[in-house]
């Protein structure tokens, strides 16, 4: 069986590089446990050097995005063969905070094939902003799926995929403000069933699906038994302590 999946959104924290180092010596000494999952780091760009030599034993190097395109000239933006000289691995792709700026899912989809191009994993960011009472929210996911999947049919492809469900509404909050579990559990039977729509049963169960939204070591272990593959946290990925504790929860 495949390992957990941990993934650290560190977003635009911390400060400075300086406030870098006491957070990568934290998680350096839980190395073991994160040894044990495949976890990985995304920190913001330009700490990327200082954290991809210190986390090399136990993380892998993650990007919080990707540029939708291979080459060309493009000031300011910096191409997935850069990502890649620094040894990133995977990328968010659709985070909520990016699309609240613009970002669609017709460019989601580009950054999806751009990464699978670069041998980068895609983790695909899904979720709705607000729940109602006549569920139209499944409507909405199964659409934003299917948008940012577009063009993408191959069961190479697919088995590359990982998919991060945050509801936005759920997203940096306090523990008790994440999604109940046992609305999680259904969500992750719908989701499994739009890519089976999508890709087939056989390639849609092999899709790991994480959850992400006010993660904390206090509700990681119940959301954990809803049938999620891991977690994409995002504040509590900054607290050493909180992660780890996140982390053990995944074993
Ligand atoms: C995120 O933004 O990806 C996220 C999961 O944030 P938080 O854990 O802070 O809710």
């Amino acid at each position: 069986m495949k390992k957990p999946i941990l993934v650290a959104n560190w977003k635009n924290h911390p400060e400075s590089l300086r406030a870098v180092t006491p957070i990568l010596t934290g998680l350096s000494r839980k190395s073991a446990v994160y040894k044990k999952l495949s976890t990985f780091i995304a920190p913001p760009l330009v700490y990327i050097e200082a954290v991809s030599s210190k986390i090399k034993s136990f993380a892998g190097l993650a990007g919080q995005d990707i540029f939708f395109a291979m080459e060309g000239t493009y000031t300011g933006a910096v191409t997935p063969d850069i990502l890649k000289s620094f040894g990133v691995k995977l990328t968010i792709i659709g985070h909520s905070e990016r699309r609240a700026l613009g970002e669609t899912n017709e460019v989601a989809a580009a950054k999806v094939k751009t990464a699978l191009r670069s041998g980068i994993t895609p983790l695909l960011c899904i979720g709705e902003e607000a729940r109602d009472a006549e569920g139209n929210y499944f409507e909405f996911l199964s659409e934003e799926l299917k948008l940012s999947l577009e063009g993408i049919r191959r069961k190479d492809d697919a088995h590359k995929l990982i998919i991060a469900y945050e509801p936005i509404w759920a997203i940096g909050k306090k523990a008790k403000d994440a999604m109940p579990p046992a609305d999680l559990a259904q969500m992750v039977i719908f989701i499994k069933k739009v890519l089976t729509e999508i890709f087939g049963r056989e390639s849609a169960e092999r899709i790991p699906i994480l959850y992400g939204g006010s993660v904390e070591s206090g509700n990681a272990n119940e959301l954990v038994a809803t049938g999620v593959q891991g977690f994409l946290v995002g504040h509590a990925s900054l607290d050493p302590k909180n992660f780890s504790e996140i982390a053990e929860a995944l074993l």
